[in-house]
């Protein structure tokens, strides 16, 4: 029944039933006559200043009130701006650490007593694998190829020395991301 507040629904939170105070009802709604939107709305108009000047030539008082508005709290929306883009940015940022920067070396059993070894991530720290496994296949002698989207694989047991190569040839490499592996199973 209309009035009826049903029992089961918490109003606590809700917003108070009845006339706000400070506004006066019926609620009048301008249109502005630029961009078609109320004029609370002007302002996210990409052509504000044409919605200015309707006001200031349809409804001076209006007009007038509401600069004083905007004059005001000036300090504020500059703050809100440079929180938006202050947001977007730190979003990009993140993005970009997320791809976490690590390398992995691991040996990896080939026939009855050698073994290859495993690199992966030289890829996060935008190295060419492809120069990477050459540079590996002079510095040992031995066979290297990219095996992988982001692995590379050496002919040999070389896992101790690549630690020491891999810092030394490529410096932005910390030796602290450098993760030596178990020896797994191919
Ligand atoms: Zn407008």
């Amino acid at each position: 029944m209309a009035g009826d507040v049903p029992s089961d629904v918490a109003v606590g939170n809700a917003l108070p039933v009845g006339p706000i105070k400070g506004h006066i009802y019926p609620l009048e709604v301008i249109y502005c006559g630029e961009c078609s939107m109320p004029l609370e709305y002007c302002e996210f108009y990409p052509n504000y200043e044409k919605c200015k000047e309707w006001l200031q030539k349809n409804l001076p008082d209006i007009f007038e009130q509401k600069m004083k508005l905007d004059a005001e709290p000036a300090q504020g929306d500059e703050e809100k701006k440079r929180q938006k883009r202050g947001g977007k940015g730190m979003m990009k940022a993140k993005k970009k650490s997320e791809k976490e920067k690590k390398i992995c070396l691991s040996r990896a059993p080939r026939g009855k007593k050698k073994f290859v070894t495993v690199i992966t991530g030289l890829k996060t720290f935008d190295i060419d694998l492809k120069d990477a496994a050459k540079f590996f296949s002079h510095k040992f002698s031995c066979g290297s190829s990219v095996t992988g989207d982001d692995e590379i694989v050496i002919q040999g047991d070389v896992k101790d020395e690549l630690f020491d190569i891999i810092t030394e040839h490529w410096p932005e490499i910390d030796e602290d991301v450098i993760d030596l592996l178990a020896d797994q199973s191919r």
